[in-house]
């Protein structure tokens, strides 16, 4: 395994990813909004590009803040080895073999009515104290955490109004990430981290082994944990309007932004181990 750079080096342009590491890649997680999909879309080029890292014998696995009920689609229908969802709150595989959707939890009281009661409470007060908010639209197909929408479907807020809702919910000591869209927030002690090497588990072999051969891509702070506990990571473009407020930042950084550097990373994989891109990317 090729060392990744000094700390003072990050993050390094995506074209210096040396071979090595571009032909060892087993599992390719990646982030969804803002990293797979550009102006709240999946294009073609970002959904071509999974068909063809499945193709490649890459084992693709989705990793976002996104709720159950999208998981359990994307689980089942796209060419993906699983999803981690709701920020790590579960690990959804299905087998498409057996045509049997695993769906494994973070722990057995996710979802537990008081805690939903109390969630929601807590909502209800970022709302009235931050302006311009609102519940994010996918909330009702979340069996975990809460989500505030300060950029997907309400006009964008500055970040310094971001900084408020997570000045509420640091008061009310819930765990919260801060994604490019949404403040997700929810009680219980998990993150995409601890999902991954949920996912990483039920592959069959030692998760910490298998790590050295995967990769993350992502674009927000949401993903922190995931550029601190992977060995390669990758941000797409978007991600330096948020390097200032990250600890832990990712290994290589593309060029272009969302969907496009998404497209341009995945293209570096295909081509590594020798598989054609049908896609247009
Ligand atoms: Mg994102």
């Amino acid at each position: 395994m090729i060392p990744p750079l000094p700390a003072s080096a990050r993050p390094a342009p995506l074209r210096e990813l040396p071979r090595a590491i571009r032909q060892g890649i087993v599992h390719l997680f990646t982030d969804i909004d803002d990293t797979l999909t550009a102006g709240g879309m999946l294009p073609a080029s970002s959904y071509s590009a999974l068909w063809d890292l499945a193709a490649a014998g890459i084992r693709v696995v989705a990793v976002t803040g996104r709720p159950a009920g999208w998981c359990d689609h994307i689980a089942r229908m796209w060419p993906v080895a699983g999803v981690v969802g709701e920020n790590g709150a579960f690990v959804y595989r299905y087998d498409r073999k057996s045509r049997r959707m695993h769906r494994l939890s973070a722990s057995a009281d996710i979802g537990a009515p008081d805690e939903r009661a109390a969630l929601a409470a807590i909502a209800a007060r970022v709302l009235r104290e931050v302006p311009g908010t609102a519940i994010a639209a996918d909330q009702p197909f979340r069996v975990a955490d809460f989500a505030i929408d300060f950029s997907e479907d309400v006009t964008p807020l500055p970040l310094s109004r971001v900084d408020e809702i997570c000045r509420i919910l640091d008061e009310e000591g819930v765990r919260f990430r801060v994604s490019s869209i949404h403040v997700n927030f929810w009680k219980g002690d998990f993150d995409k981290m601890g999902g991954v090497r949920r996912f990483l588990a039920e592959e069959g072999a030692d998760p910490d082994a298998m790590l050295q051969s995967a990769v993350f891509i992502g674009d927000s702070p949401n993903d922190e944990p995931l550029f601190a506990g992977f060995p390669h990571t990758i941000a797409v473009g978007n991600i330096r309007r948020f390097l200032t407020r990250l600890t832990h930042l990712p290994e290589y950084i593309a060029d272009q932004e969302s969907a496009d550097g998404f497209c341009a990373a995945a293209a570096l994989f295909i081509e590594a181990r020798g598989a054609l891109r049908m896609g247009s990317c």
